[in-house]
């Protein structure tokens, strides 16, 4: 654990004991610029933006490794919460 004092470690441990699924904190950039919540474009190869209406085809680079990196850095840090206890959380 690193900085912060000992009344924001304890605020983040009570947080933490539900924890929300870095899969639905994180936001993956979309190629016309929009951000999308990571966790929904799990296990998908196209993706219309809700914003614009533009087709990402992440089965493509650089998006394609983009985003398995992220959903690798995400479920990364799932595990590291799990590993410290918590209960990970996955929106509907
Ligand atoms: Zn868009």
């Amino acid at each position: 654990m690193v900085g912060g004092t000992k009344k924001q470690f304890h605020y983040k441990r009570d947080r933490f004991f539900m924890t929300m699924s870095m899969l639905d904190q994180m936001l993956f950039k979309l190629p016309c610029g929009h951000d999308v919540v990571l966790g929904r474009l799990e296990k998908r190869s196209l993706w219309t933006c809700e914003d614009c209406e533009e087709k990402a085809d992440l089965a493509a680079e650089p998006y394609k490794a983009a985003l398995e990196r992220d959903l690798d850095t995400a479920s990364q840090i799932d595990l590291q919460a799990k590993g410290r206890g918590e209960t990970v959380t996955r929106a509907g």
